[in-house]
């Protein structure tokens, strides 16, 4: 039986809230904000074909739509309230909306954050969410803190690193041959992003600034830079790196960590005054955090290797118009 849009939206998106004032089914959600704090808002749009490949499995489609917009709230250290997801698909295709919704309301249970509305229409697959969350007012995290002296972190899973993603990517482009393992690996780097919502909340009122990575960690780090007004030198050889990336050539870690994109960690800067703190709160969360470099007042990115040696090398970050 052909399925409308209302049948649509009631049998795979209308859960019941707990939370909101209002969820799905009027013209307007109602979020209740707690006084004191301000509303985050922040929204990310996945295309087929640009964001993800048409073969990923609906689940973690699901749970990477969601995963990307809450690693904004991450990135501001703001705790996530709610959400609204604007849908575009071909067609009411049952097995695919289910597995959709099953892998993000999934993720949005794990962060205790409700759909709250949104919009549902045909056409190409294109997926666009809008995070709600808070942060006590003034102290949400921004790019525009670091200062000269920060130590300049990422976040990364334990014993694993960053670049895993654009090693998954590397694969299906046909550059780069895996095992089966290691491929399943990064791929779930790839499409099961886990975002550091709660790292984030831990570093406000420790760390001076943070950004999300999503572009590749130079791109990244070059808006923290130009917006705080500082340099950085960065040491290539303490980024975090995953056995399976540690494996391959030099050149295509640098490149993969560098420049990779769809990392999802978090970069931040705090003074090395508070080393152990920031230690102990991303011990305490289970997620780790590598120190790779130094904010330094003189502009520009200055990357040596480990025993302090500049390093050439051209690492383009990602950009949606300017690539192919
Ligand atoms: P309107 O015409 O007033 O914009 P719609 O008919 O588009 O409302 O949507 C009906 C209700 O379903 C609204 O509450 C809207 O927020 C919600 N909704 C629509 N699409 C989705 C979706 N993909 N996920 C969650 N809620 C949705
Ligand atoms: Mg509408």
């Amino acid at each position: 039986m052909a399925l409308g849009e209302f049948d649509l939206i009631a049998k795979f998106f209308k859960r019941p809230v707990r939370r909101a004032a209002l969820g799905v089914g009027d013209d307007c959600a109602l979020l209740q904000v707690t006084p004191g704090m301000q509303l985050a808002v922040s929204s990310d749009m996945l295309v087929e074909g640009r964001h993800f490949l048409s073969t990923v499995d609906p689940a973690r489609l699901g749970h990477k739509s969601l995963a990307v917009n809450l690693s904004d709230l991450g990135a501001c250290g703001a705790r996530p309230l709610a959400f609204t997801l604007a849908l575009s698909l071909p067609k009411a295709d049952p097995a695919f909306l289910e597995g959709f919704a099953r892998g993000l309301l999934a993720l949005a249970d794990e962060h205790g954050i409700e759909l709250v509305g949104g919009d549902t229409t045909a056409g190409p697959l294109n997926i666009c969410i809008t995070v709600f969350g808070e942060v006590p007012a003034g102290q949400a995290l921004l790019r525009s803190g670091a200062r000269a002296g920060d130590d300049l972190w990422v976040s990364h899973p334990v014993g694993g690193g960053i670049g895993d993603a654009r090693l998954a990517l590397e694969v299906f482009r046909g550059q780069v041959s895996l095992e089966g393992r290691d491929f399943d690996a990064a791929r779930r780097a790839m499409e099961l992003p886990t975002p550091r919502v709660a790292l984030g909340q831990a570093l406000r009122g420790l760390a001076h600034s943070a950004i999300d990575l999503s572009d590749g960690l130079l791109g990244d780090l070059g808006h923290v830079l130009r917006a705080s007004g500082v340099g950085v030198r960065i040491d290539a050889d303490a980024l975090p790196r995953s056995p399976v990336l540690a494996s391959q050539p030099r050149a295509l870690q640098l490149e993969c960590g560098l420049s990779g994109g769809d990392d999802y960690e978090l970069l931040f800067t705090a003074p090395p005054a508070r080393r152990g703190e920031v230690l102990a709160a991303a011990q305490a969360l289970g997620v780790g955090v590598a120190r790779i470099g130094e904010l330094q007042g003189e502009p520009g990115v200055r990357l040596v290797d480990g025993e302090g040696r500049p390093l050439q090398g051209d690492f383009p970050s990602f950009d949606h118009f300017l690539s192919a």
